[in-house]
């Protein structure tokens, strides 16, 4: 309420955004049917935990997040902000600020003391290296290698450290198998699919003849292959492994890895987990296929659930390649897909929940709502193992903490390291999640409840 006075006009997807995450939807009676009232997520008192500092920082990076100027150009402007201020002051306004709320740390230490900060709140970390490397960027073997040791020292930070029952992590295939190989890879099973079994035999040592591809393409695919099967041997029976699922360009490929990787790991459990992307027009059909194949070749699997990042390259890539966009239309469809998605994988749970995994990543309440009460509905554990919710590190933390309070398993994807190596991924994150971030006002009113709270007189109404 303190801040409707002040909003700038909402464009329509905006608008449209805010019935379905800022506010329930128009015309809805709050919700008869809610599990918990808590789950309407209109509770400041979700951020009574937060400390003076935090909340402050919260309240300002949320602010300047909602300019969407400032987030649409904040790659430029993080440039500029360097050079003018050189290294030392760039570090001084940012180390505080926008990398204190979205980035754990640097260190074991602060990564530590960070996520133990999460533990007594309920909340899960779910860390992520954050290396990412697209088109035009490979940068040869020593530095897949050098990727691997970081990801196999995430493996050992997730497992040995008791920071969460179940613990996970993220991971990025393009850090350890070159983009140019994905795409390529994904032009030839377009024409001719491959089998993971295969792929299979090449993580454990055989050669392999992949038709298409060139000695040195094949030479590279297997020192991927076998980086890979060292991420599976160190973390099966451990941590949970969610492979990211980046753009559609490559996904097919990643996709072909992932499924070898799982079934060469999830015999009894899935340790291994893939990526839907459900503002795509064909992710229904993709996870029906691995639902099917799952069951075909006898491996669990895991599902990490997610709208989507990279909507407008997507849309602009189609559109200069006079490709049918890949994208549904609108957001309503791409609300629809998820949550037809989500059905899909909560009935499966039901019926075999030792085989299916979900983690619902979503920032949406609306979604988050409607997968605890298909939960309810279908009797399953909020705390069983087969279903838990994810949100980034240091956004709708209202969502989060009232997740935890009332007993749901709850992630939040963790990414860590220096400013330098991070920077490029929380601007890329920043412009992403954009519609996320400009959708924040939520949890940015419930912040300022929550400050107008303590500011207040004590005895005051
Ligand atoms: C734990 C975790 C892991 C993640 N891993 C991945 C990953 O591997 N790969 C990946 O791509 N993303 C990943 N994401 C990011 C995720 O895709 C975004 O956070 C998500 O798209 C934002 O949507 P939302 O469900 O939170 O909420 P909402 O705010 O409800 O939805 C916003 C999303 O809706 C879609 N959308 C918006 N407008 C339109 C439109 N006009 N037409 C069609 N669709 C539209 C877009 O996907 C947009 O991002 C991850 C997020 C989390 C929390």
């Amino acid at each position: 309420m303190m801040c409707s006075r002040l909003r700038p006009p909402l464009p329509r997807l905006l608008l449209l955004r805010a019935m379905g995450t800022a506010a329930p939807r128009l015309g809805a009676s709050p919700q008869p049917d809610l599990l918990s009232p808590a789950l309407a997520f209109e509770d400041p008192s979700a951020f009574r935990v937060k400390s003076w500092g935090e909340l402050l920082r919260a309240l300002g990076v949320f602010h300047l997040c909602s300019f969407p100027l400032l987030v649409n150009n904040c790659g430029k402007l993080m440039s500029v902000a360097r050079t003018l201020l050189g290294r030392r002051g760039f570090s001084l306004l940012l180390q505080p600020t926008v990398y204190a709320q979205f980035v754990a740390g640097e260190t074991e230490t602060e990564i530590s003391r960070s996520v133990e900060k999460m533990k007594l709140l309920g909340l899960r970390p779910m860390l992520a290296v954050p290396i990412e490397e697209d088109l035009g960027e490979s940068t040869g073997e020593k530095r897949y290698d050098d990727n691997l040791e970081a990801m196999l020292e995430c493996v050992r930070m997730s497992h040995s450290n008791t920071w969460s029952k179940d613990p996970m992590m993220q991971l990025k295939v393009t850090a350890l198998l070159s983009p140019e190989l994905c795409v390529k890879i994904t032009t030839l099973i377009a024409q001719q699919p491959y089998d993971p079994s295969l792929l299979v035999r090449a993580m454990d040592g055989e050669p392999i003849i992949f038709p298409g591809l060139d000695e040195s393409e094949v030479a590279h695919l297997l020192c991927g292959l076998q980086r890979l099967n060292r991420i599976g041997e160190a973390s099966v029976n451990k941590v949970r492994v969610l492979v990211d699922a980046e753009y559609t360009y490559m996904n097919p490929a990643l996709s072909l890895v992932t499924m070898a990787m799982m079934k060469k790991f999830n015999k009894d459990s899935a340790w291994i987990w893939n990526t839907y992307q459900c503002y795509l027009k064909e992710s229904r059909s993709l996870l029906l296929d691995a639902l099917s194949l799952s069951k075909s070749e006898g491996f669990c699997l895991g599902v990490k659930l997610v709208r989507g990042a990279y909507m407008d390259n997507e849309r602009k890539l189609a559109e200069k390649k006079g490709r049918l966009d890949p994208v549904h239309q609108s957001w309503e469809d791409t609300n629809d897909s998820y949550n037809g998605s989500l059905d899909v994988m909560l009935n499966a749970i039901s019926q075999k929940h030792e085989r299916y995994r979900i983690i619902v990543a979503t920032h949406n309440e609306e979604s988050v709502r409607r997968a605890a009460k298909r939960m309810d509905e279908l009797g399953i554990d909020k705390d069983g193992g087969s279903v838990c919710f994810g949100q980034l590190l240091g956004m709708c933390d209202h969502v989060s903490l009232t997740l935890a309070k009332e007993g749901y398993a709850i992630y939040k994807s963790v990414p860590y390291g220096s400013l330098d190596d991070t920077l490029p991924y929380l601007v890329r994150r920043a412009q992403e999640n954009r519609t996320v971030l400009q959708g924040i006002r939520k949890e940015r009113d419930l912040l300022r409840q929550e400050l107008w709270r303590r500011l207040r007189p004590r005895g005051g109404s």
